[in-house]
């Protein structure tokens, strides 16, 4: 994306302005969402604002959001790269067991994003969203403002390593 206009947003190592910003956000989860079998009128149980206002900006096709005790096809979640990692590391914290397969009916909205892309998309959207920081996430944030790249890098490898436990 290009554009002349003054940069005000950082997503990853690009500077971009705000419309810009949004666009490429949306593209993103969009393309996450491939991993899903999205249909025409499925039911999407959402689990706030965001994730609600999001998931209608993404999703081009007719579907229905539904409340908490409602049916629904898909849990929508606000999940972030950042819940990712921390869900990976906690486990080997924990030893607990790394899952082959994912819960298909689970979307992890913000997969491709961190928690602070979320929440410069939401503000610049002005949608409201509370909710903090854990201490993992902060740990790592200054890792990643120290050697950049570290957290995509956590990601990657969590992807591998899930290849491999599943072959
Ligand atoms: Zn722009």
């Amino acid at each position: 994306v290009k554009c002349r206009k003054e940069a005000k947003a950082k997503l990853v190592d690009k500077w971009c302005c705000r419309k810009c910003y949004s666009s490429l956000v949306e593209q993103k989860i969009r393309h996450n969402l491939r991993n899903h079998r999205i249909e025409k009128g499925c039911r999407l149980l959402v689990s706030d604002r965001a994730c609600e206002y999001v998931a209608k900006k993404v999703i081009h096709l007719p579907v229905t959001i539904v409340k908490n005790g409602q049916k629904a096809d898909y849990t929508v979640l606000p999940w972030t790269l950042d819940d990712e990692n921390e869900d990976f590391l906690k486990k080997f914290f924990e030893k607990k067991e790394i899952f082959c397969s994912e819960n298909p009916k689970i979307i992890k909205l913000f997969y491709p994003i961190s928690k602070d892309e979320m929440k410069t998309y939401l503000a610049i959207k002005k949608v409201p969203f509370k909710r903090g920081k854990s201490e993992i996430n902060t740990l790592l944030d200054a890792f990643d403002e120290k050697y950049p790249g570290t957290k995509t890098a956590l990601l990657s490898s969590e992807e591998k390593l899930r290849q491999i436990i599943c072959e």
